[in-house]
């Protein structure tokens, strides 16, 4: 039943699509932890932002738990060793994005002891600042495990003085992916503890659990577990119908509260947070048990796989290794999809580690990969922008882009793409429109980051040049007083000698 308050209801967003679910073929056994892997590659930067700095090298022996690197920003995301073992060095890993690139990682092998590093929980929670918890968060390394990676603390922090409700999202868009369902069934007195202290930490009173209107016995457990912890005037259960995408930030927000978060403000302006139920199990870590964020839970499936299920994986697995630990592959796999099918990530081979936002891969056959229809041109049909749920003009975008438009297509709201595929899911031309405004992103992101780097250069350049016309101005300076001086010398030899040419004269007069 959902716990609306009075006059509250379930909300509508605009476009979406109702997909078919395979969620359960995952969820018939309960989440189980993987062996050791002979090498865990944890990725410097899996985050947005900056990588921290390093604090270890190759041949350190390293214990769990242990900081590998540090920062004082709350952008960036210090990392941890998941298990003890021996670091040997950073090399360049493959990465899921940019596809088929690479990016630093700390490789560590395992020594399979798992001597952990002193816990160091946040006692007395309830009774801390807010900024003393969100300090903590950022220390023990979270960044939200829905898949983008948000860094927690940058989230929470902010002074947001009209914030009432943190939104914690077990609403998955996507029809594969089932970790999420598995942690509120396994781990729902996790969920709820972590959700009452990321409220604490942002200074909201209330916490809104968003889940989907088909996970069975989520609910239940969810009633269980918030009983048991007293928490039923905090936390509200909130049941969503499974609409494609229904878990984006805005489309959630707007399906609970009927409120649009403004195109160019944040979800804190209508007084919410939203974070994924798995960010809040791994608060509830932080604060109470003093384990930073190491591990996560990512649903192997799709019918490459001969048996679908949900592993509790370190960060830095190689998904290989994962693949074994679910029976292997089944069948011809032709392609593997880290997310989903609508907004994932085609991956262009299994060597790639888990990350904090690593919640599915997908292995599809040949059966259900049929052969790519050509690209023909576009028919103004408007398909797309019926479906498209953050009300843009996809068609309009894809021509501009396609043009290499890209300010242009700027102006049109690029960026409020959320890359949910819907668009491209319905275009009767198979036009591959998400490719098209990934890669307008990026070069406007690249743009931008030519214009700072620009800035930053000529603001170098200016310090610089102030800098040396400040040595000029200092060298002449000491030339002019080194001169005076000389000046001021020579007229007191001067006088000296008048002085003693006096003196001889007056001798010498009878
Ligand atoms: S759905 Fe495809 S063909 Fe139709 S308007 Fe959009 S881009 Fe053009
Ligand atoms: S991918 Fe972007 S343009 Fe296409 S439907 Fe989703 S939000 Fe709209």
């Amino acid at each position: 039943m959902d716990e609306a308050l009075p006059g509250e209801r379930i909300h509508g967003f605009p476009g979406g699509l109702k997909l078919e679910h395979h969620k359960q073929i995952a969820c018939r056994d309960p989440v189980e932890r993987p062996p050791l892997p002979e090498r865990l590659f944890i990725p410097m930067r899996q985050h947005q932002g900056e990588a921290g700095r390093l604090l270890v090298e190759a041949g350190e022996r390293v214990l769990k738990g242990q900081a590998l690197s540090a920062s004082g920003d709350d952008f960036i995301v210090p990392e941890h060793a998941p298990t003890s073992g021996t670091i040997e060095g950073v090399i360049n890993h493959p990465a899921a994005l940019p596809p088929g690139g690479t990016r630093p990682a700390i490789v560590l092998r395992p020594d399979g002891e798992e001597r952990r590093a002193p816990p160091r929980p946040l006692e007395n929670w309830r009774e801390r600042a807010a900024d003393e918890i969100v300090d903590h968060l950022h220390r023990a390394g979270l960044a939200g495990l829905g898949g983008a990676m948000f860094p927690t603390a940058a989230k929470l922090r902010g002074g947001w003085s009209d914030l009432h409700t943190i939104i914690l999202n077990g609403a998955v868009c996507e029809p594969w992916s089932a970790c999420d369902e598995m942690l509120m069934r396994e781990c729902a007195r996790d969920v709820i503890e972590g959700g009452l202290i990321l409220a604490r930490a942002a200074s909201a009173g209330h916490v809104v659990i968003a889940i989907e209107d088909r996970m069975g016995r989520v609910e239940e457990k969810l009633r269980d577990a918030r009983r048991a912890l007293g928490a039923e005037q905090d936390v509200r259960i909130r049941k969503v119908c499974t609409v494609y995408p229904e878990g984006g930030e805005r489309q959630i927000i707007q399906a609970l509260t009927g409120r649009e978060v403004p195109h160019d403000g944040l979800p804190q302006d209508l007084g919410v947070v939203v974070h994924n139920v798995g960010t809040a199990a791994a608060a509830r870590d932080a604060v109470v048990e003093g384990q930073p964020l190491i591990e996560r839970i990512v649903t192997v499936t799709g019918p490459g796989i001969v048996h679908p299920r949900n592993l509790l994986a370190l960060i830095g697995t190689p998904f290989s290794h994962l693949v074994q630990a679910a029976g292997g592959y089944r069948g011809h796999v032709t392609r593997l999809i880290l997310g989903g099918p609508m907004s994932g990530t085609a991956l262009a081979g299994d060597d790639i580690a888990v990350t904090r936002g690593s919640n599915c891969l997908l292995a599809l056959t040949r059966e259900e990969t049929p052969p790519r229809q050509p690209t023909l041109p576009c028919i103004n049909c408007t398909a797309c922008v019926r479906a498209c749920p953050a009300k843009l003009l996809p068609q309009t975008l894809f021509k501009l882009v396609e043009a290499g438009k890209y300010e242009a297509a700027a102006e049109y709201d690029l960026a409020d793409c959320i890359e949910c595929g819907c668009c491209a899911a319905v275009c009767p031309s198979h036009i591959p429109l998400v490719d098209f405004y990934k890669h307008g992103k990026d070069e406007l992101a690249q743009r931008n980051l030519d214009q700072r780097r620009a800035a930053l250069a000529k603001r170098r350049h200016e310090a610089r040049e102030q800098r040396l016309a400040r040595e000029r101005e200092a060298r002449q300076a000491r030339r002019k007083e080194r001169e005076k001086k000389l000046k001021r010398s020579e007229t007191e030899a001067q006088s000296e000698i008048q002085a003693a040419i006096e003196r001889a004269r007056q001798k010498k007069k009878p």
